[in-house]
């Protein structure tokens, strides 16, 4: 799998639900373990290292808090660097996602949110894993968060870095576009199932995606 890297630097991009912490049920609670924690510290030392959430920034700041790393919240919709929260790009408009376990009928759900939605252009409904989620109507995503944050880092042409990505929802799939984009092949998909998509390797959960860190930092430590 890092054959491919050769001499260049590996960035490595992540999401956060579902592929650093365990899908639950109240999403204020989607805390890490402290194992990934230490984990996700080890690689911040070792590579250029950035979370691509759907969350809002505050947010999944308040849950990873490292000082080092890179962050985009909203679906690329805002981006901080690692210097003291320094805002490099701005577009907060979505606040935070609601994510809520309903005892109602999905599917009644999905209709209200779709029918009130409607009613604002500049937003819209995605639908993710066990969540909807209403975002601004642009093109922004993971993909061009990924994007800019490897401009940012000074990363402009893929002879001197390669982008990793590891995420297991539906708006992760921009992300591994944007790894196919670049010319790497390291996008990474977390799943049990086999399933449709753009990453070209797999994990099956957030143990196994620590298990891969920890073999990263491995590997760049023997490099
Ligand atoms: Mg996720």
């Amino acid at each position: 799998m890092m054959k491919c890297v050769g001499r260049r630097e590996i960035v490595v991009f992540l999401d956060y639900d579902g592929t650093l912490s365990e899908i639950v049920s109240n999403p204020t609670e989607a805390f890490m373990t402290g194992q990934m924690r230490a984990a996700l510290e080890a690689v911040s030392n070792k590579f250029p290292t950035a979370i691509l959430s759907g969350r809002s920034l505050r947010k999944i700041y308040e849950f990873v808090n490292l000082t080092n790393i890179y962050y985009s919240g909203n679906h690329g919709n805002t981006v901080i660097s690692p210097r003291k929260g320094n805002k490099i790009d701005m577009y907060d408009t979505t606040g935070d996602r609601a994510r809520r376990t309903f005892e109602a009928d999905a599917g009644m759900v999905d209709k209200i949110v779709k029918s009130e939605v409607k009613k604002y252009p500049d937003f819209r409904v995605m639908l993710g894993h066990e969540v909807l989620e209403v975002r601004p109507n642009n093109d922004l995503n993971k993909g061009t968060a990924l994007e800019l944050i490897m401009g940012k880092m000074g990363f402009t042409s893929s002879n001197r870095a390669v982008p990793l990505f590891i995420g297991d929802d539906r708006t992760d799939e921009d992300g591994f576009r944007a790894i196919k984009r670049s010319g790497s092949r390291l996008a990474i998909v977390v799943s049990t199932v086999p399933k449709e998509t753009e990453a070209i390797y797999s994990l099956r959960n957030p143990t196994e995606v620590m298990q891969f860190l920890w073999r990263l930092v491995e590997w760049k430590t023997m490099k």
